[in-house]
């Protein structure tokens, strides 16, 4: 196997000493015999061989080449190849979704009697599937404060495996300590595994800051147009190309072909629209901290946020997602919501068009009263994944909700 997994995970070579927006344009294409300029969809689940003897070396991994779309597809490879540059990561597995990408991480590297430690402030359905899946099998989780390292610390235990957060988090952008962090895994000999989602490697590449795994919901900014659902894992060759690709392989949590294209396509302008995405945020924040009907502004941007500092040194922008509690609480939260007259109300984020969430109602509403309150969601906060639109309709948008207030 370990001659398949080489021709089919390792990232190509050629492109390495390209700058970042080069490689998001070119890397992981393989052009067929007919000379298509742009990458080329395989729908096919499986693949023809020659000849008995070749479906045999195939199989046995003593020849490289496709089989079954359940694992090896030319189009989901070229993202995986591409990602993985990206990232800077030796390996890359895609996967069907986000949150297929962490169980996939999790089975491919934990055993029962495993321990996680995670950031309390991570995505609501990542704690689900902490809490109430991974547990069945004997995969114990403690929670953590993000930003508190002593907190961390006080929490690996011996069978401590992964520490697992996100950074920025969602909905408040707080930011953790990635080389600190990295340094602390290594220390107790576990591994860091961050959720890049909202950065994306355009504004942030945790492994160069020591973590060992990256994880992606490709459906946020990859895509970047809410189209497709989808996920990646980025690391090294041994754990994510032959221990999180096994897991891949055998039970097929797996990115289909055409999903695959659509998020090549959104990775070639991933540099140009985290850009875009972070400029219209931090003008919004900055606006909105001086509104009379807003508490409070959670965006890193601003010089006021607790994580501004850090922020600078680890990311090379702050992204494209405010959270903000108006006075009030929920009726009030609610009433600037629907006020919104093109703002989308859906839950997805990273899109090119601007959405609006009530966090403590949705993405988080299925979290105890006690742990929302731990993770700092109030009632009157409200989640922005800003997009594309000329910022000053999106600032005229969320006027028309501040005036009813
Ligand atoms: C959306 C999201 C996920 C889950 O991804 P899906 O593609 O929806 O399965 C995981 N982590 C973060 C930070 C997310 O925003």
């Amino acid at each position: 196997m370990a001659g398949f997994s080489s021709y089919f995970r390792v990232v190509m070579t050629d492109l390495k000493d390209k700058g970042f927006a080069t490689r998001a344009v070119r890397a992981g294409q393989v052009r067929t015999p007919e000379g298509e300029h742009s990458e080329p969809i395989f729908p096919t689940s499986s693949f023809v061989f020659d000849s008995a003897e070749q479906a045999a070396a195939r199989f046995g991994g003593d020849e490289p080449g496709n089989i079954y779309s359940r694992f090896s597809n030319p189009t989901v490879r070229t993202f995986e190849q591409r990602l993985a540059s990206l990232e800077q990561g030796e390996s890359c597995v895609a996967t069907a979704s986000g949150m297929s990408a962490i169980l996939a991480t999790f089975m491919g590297l934990c055993a029962a009697g495993d321990h996680i430690v995670s950031s309390r402030s991570v995505f609501g359905t990542t704690r689900v599937l902490f809490d109430k899946y991974l547990s069945k099998f004997g995969l114990q989780t403690d929670y953590v404060p993000l930003t508190d390292l002593t907190a961390w610390e006080a929490a690996i235990k011996p069978n401590t495996k992964a520490l697992f957060l996100e950074t920025p988090s969602n909905p408040l952008n707080e930011i953790a300590d990635l080389a600190a962090l990295s340094t602390l895994a290594k220390q107790h000999d576990c591994l860091l595994i961050v959720d890049n989602c909202f950065c994306t490697p355009a504004l942030q590449l945790p492994l160069l800051f020591g973590a060992d795994i990256v994880i992606h919901s490709a459906t946020k900014y990859i895509d970047g147009q809410g189209r497709c659902v989808g996920g990646a894992v980025v690391g090294d060759a041994q754990r994510v190309g032959e221990d999180v690709f096994g897991f891949l392989r055998t039970a097929g949590p797996t990115m289909s072909a055409f999903n695959a294209w659509t998020f090549l396509k959104g990775l070639e302008t991933l540099d140009l629209r985290m850009k875009a995405h972070s400029a219209n945020a931090n003008q919004l924040a900055h606006w909105l901290q001086q509104q009379k009907q807003v508490i409070q502004v959670f965006y890193a941007g601003l010089e006021s946020h607790p994580g501004h500092q850090l922020a600078k040194q680890q990311q090379s922008d702050f992204g494209g997602i405010i959270a903000f509690e108006v006075e009030g609480g929920q009726k009030a939260a609610w009433k600037l919501i629907n006020a919104a007259q093109f703002i989308s109300i859906t839950a997805n984020l990273g899109d090119t068009k601007t959405t609006i969430t009530h966090p403590a109602t949705t993405t988080h509403g299925r979290l105890s009263v006690e742990a929302r309150a731990e993770s700092g969601i109030s009632d009157g906060m409200i989640r922005l994944s800003v997009g594309l639109e000329n910022v000053e309709d999106i600032q005229a948008d969320i006027q028309r909700g501040l005036d009813l207030l």
